[in-house]
């Protein structure tokens, strides 16, 4: 969970001859985003839209005539967050927006922050922006529109997230998404193409592909095909990975199920025409918690789709979620979830200890797992994965890779990520001190040697940044 103000690097700096050039000074608007990356591209899409009728995006309360507040309503943690930052925005600025998942809890933000502006739910853009013309009119002027045409991104300028549906038909039990985000409504592939193709001619050098069920992208659509670069193209997920493909990004999926139908992606991988890497949230390796879960995919068959699909690609970098201490998870089906991961041998994972979401389905289920029991499992979960996770990374040792560097530190070493690491979730490739690391480029970097989460390498020879994207092994 990150709270992000938006940052002034985020936004078209209007210049001081611009705003002298002004009738008057543009009105401005604070924005505080939370959330998962999907709040995050909801939040990219408001900050555009306004961007394009001539506000300024600024990054303090004080500067801002008003502020808008993206929330997350996801587990109670992120509910109580969501109301502390409205709170901060109503204490340092007096009006507020909210926006986002909470706010399709309105009783629950009015009952703490009765006198916020407006409340508006999950992907309501035109309502968010239409609640800020209310409160703050705009000025627009044609000669200040400067909107890039990748519009206004809160990631660094070399990845960008992009989301490729809204909504899931699934109705796990654990979860309040599709109450608060309902059915899956998938963006035509031309449109997705078209924003990758305008983020990728900006700069952006690693497509995200974002949704809450990647898989199951095109489904409401009955995966219609639509014109693209002279040809027709399926709006599912092959379809639209085999045209990410053709971009010359890294292209990098993630909230993936292990649905049969992903089987054809795997050799796109191995072509390297995307990114080697699936991000896979599981839950848990027990097929009868499964079942409570409601999950969309059985312990059983994942196994062995994961096994051909290493198969077909064994440079495969799988990560994945799991809960623990889930409603009447007995020591039996938790054994059943460690023999699960020895068995899957997954590059990543997550453990949460199972937390109660208000409204969500598994509440009325019974066998309350104690917490000091959930908190030993995930203990001995972590401690289990942790040596998995430890030897694959080592196995790396020696190798090269690609990289795209994400920082130069001021002693001169880089951060980056290769294929098998995705921005903020997962670990990261160190860098020795070379003259020629350059953020946002390419590199190649020969791996000296690996820690529980990170590896350690230097430039290799054809290190200097470069345009391609092929990967090397
Ligand atoms: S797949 Fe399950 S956990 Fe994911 S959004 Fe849909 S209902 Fe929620």
């Amino acid at each position: 969970m990150s709270r992000r103000k938006t940052p002034a690097a985020a936004v078209s700096p209007a210049t001081a001859g611009d705003r002298a050039a002004s009738h008057a000074a543009p009105p401005r608007v604070g924005f505080v985003s939370l959330g998962c990356p999907k709040a995050l591209v909801d939040s990219e899409r408001i900050l555009t839209q306004l961007k394009v009728e001539g506000y300024d995006i600024v990054p303090t309360y004080d500067a801002a005539d008003i502020v808008v507040v993206n929330t997350c309503g996801f587990i109670d943690s992120a509910v109580e967050e969501s109301l502390e930052a409205i709170g901060e925005a109503m204490a340092e600025n007096g009006r507020v927006i909210v926006t986002g998942c909470l706010g399709a809890r309105e009783q629950v933000i009015r009952q703490k922050h009765p006198h916020v502006l407006a409340v508006t739910g999950p992907q309501r853009y035109e309502e968010v922006v239409g609640a800020v013309h209310r409160h703050l009119p705009p000025q627009h002027d044609p000669y200040l529109d400067l909107v890039p045409p990748q519009g206004v991104k809160l990631t660094p300028r070399h990845y960008a997230y992009l989301k490729i549906s809204e909504g899931c038909n699934h109705r796990c039990t654990f979860c309040i998404i599709p109450s608060m985000r309902g059915d899956l409504v998938s963006r035509p592939v031309d449109e997705v193409m078209r924003e990758a193709e305008r983020l990728v001619a900006a700069g952006v050098k690693e497509l995200l592909v974002i949704s809450q069920d990647t898989s199951a992208y095109g489904a409401d659509l009955r995966y219609a095909a639509r014109p693209w670069r002279n040809r027709q193209c399926a709006t599912s997920l092959s379809g639209l990975c085999g045209a990410l493909g053709e971009l010359g990004a890294w292209v990098r999926l993630h909230y993936v199920y292990p649905y049969a139908h992903v089987d054809e992606i795997i050799p796109l991988m191995a072509e390297r025409r995307i990114l080697p890497y699936l991000d896979i949230p599981l839950q848990h390796g027990s097929a009868s918690v499964l079942r409570r879960m409601k999950r969309p995919a059985a312990a059983e068959g994942t196994l062995m789709r994961i096994e051909r699909w290493r198969e077909i690609c064994p440079d495969l970098t799988i990560r994945s979620t799991f809960i623990v201490g889930f409603p009447g998870e007995t020591e039996r089906e938790f054994d059943e979830l460690l023999a699960f991961i020895a068995a899957a041998r997954l590059d990543r994972v997550g453990c949460f200890a199972y937390s109660p979401v208000d409204g969500a389905a598994a509440n009325r289920l019974e066998g309350a797992v104690p917490e000091e029991v959930k908190e030993e499992r995930r203990g001995r979960f972590m401690e289990a994965q942790a040596t998995i996770s430890r030897t694959r990374l080592a196995d790396k040792v020696g190798r090269s890779l690609q990289v795209l560097v994400d920082e130069v530190r001021a002693d001169g070493s880089g951060i980056a990520r290769s294929s098998a690491d995705a921005p903020e979730i997962d670990g990261v490739v160190i860098i020795e001190p070379h003259a020629a690391l350059r953020a946002g480029q390419f590199a190649t970097v020969r791996v000296t040697a690996s820690s529980d989460h990170d590896l350690m390498g230097v430039l290799g020879e054809q290190g200097r940044a470069g345009g391609t994207v092929a990967i090397v092994r």
